[in-house]
């Protein structure tokens, strides 16, 4: 049980007739980058959001770090944290402001020396004292993954990390995300519909249509299962 950072049983979230989370069970080891794979409308959005405990489910049952979060979220949720390119932040406020505020919503302690840290590792130094309003969109994707990893999360969920970069900043962000986990030992669960970056930062994939997960394997094996293109066309619906 110690090695499992997520638990999920039977976990569904019905919308009227719409089922976006069709009973789904899965774990995630800890210290370990897990993808949930899909194309539009599988069902990722809709698991992380009740994983973060922002969607109640319909049915069924989380348990992250052991604990149950329909019960007992708050206990965990200061050990995890969330990103995703579309978190947007006050524009007229500067990037360190805007990392000041969640620092202490955070609760942490030397809030100056860990935006420090996070500037140097993320290279913000540069823009750090500019409204965040006027950074480009690849800036803007370094500020909210500073403010994801301020708390140091053991537990970090992804939504699309990269979409809309270019493929310079996509790969920079996807190579800061790998080496936090390698550096802390965190747990990475990452919706992409993207099969190269799955590929790339995957040590294990949950494949996801319609809200069922249809298979699970690490990508070698789905790539080898299916080949490539398959995966590609008939679950990612990349033509
Ligand atoms: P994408 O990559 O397009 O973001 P996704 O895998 O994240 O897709 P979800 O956003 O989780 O998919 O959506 C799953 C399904 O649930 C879709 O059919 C979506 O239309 C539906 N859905 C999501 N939220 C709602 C809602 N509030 N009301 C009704 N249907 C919803």
């Amino acid at each position: 049980m110690n090695d499992i950072a997520i638990q999920v049983e039977a976990l569904c979230k019905r919308y009227g007739e719409v089922r976006a989370v069709d009973g789904i069970s899965f774990t995630v080891r800890r210290s370990s980058i897990c993808a949930l794979l899909g194309g539009n409308g599988a069902g990722k959005t809709t698991t992380l959001a009740m994983l973060l405990g922002l969607l109640l489910p319909t049915s069924g049952r989380i348990h992250i770090f052991g604990e149950d979060m329909l019960r007992h979220r708050y206990r965990v949720l200061p050990r995890m944290n969330f990103d995703s390119p579309y978190v947007d932040l006050p524009h007229r406020l500067s990037v360190a402001e805007n990392l000041g505020i969640y620092a202490r919503l955070y609760g942490l302690r030397r809030i100056q020396v860990r935006i420090g840290q996070l500037a140097d590792e993320l290279d913000l130094g540069a823009f750090m004292q500019r409204p965040y309003g006027t950074l480009s969109a690849g800036q803007k994707t370094r500020v909210a993954l500073a403010k994801a990893l301020l708390n140091e999360p053991e537990l970090l969920l992804l939504d699309e990390p990269t979409a809309s970069l270019d493929p310079d900043t996509a790969d920079r962000i996807r190579g800061y995300l790998m080496d936090y986990q390698r550096r802390s030992g965190a747990t990475l669960l990452l919706a992409s519909h993207n099969m190269p970056e799955v590929e790339r930062m995957g040590d294990d994939v949950i494949m996801m249509r319609d809200g069922r997960i249809v298979d699970r394997g690490p990508p070698p094996a789905l790539i080898q299962r299916y080949g490539r293109s398959n995966l590609e066309e008939v679950f990612l619906d990349v033509a």
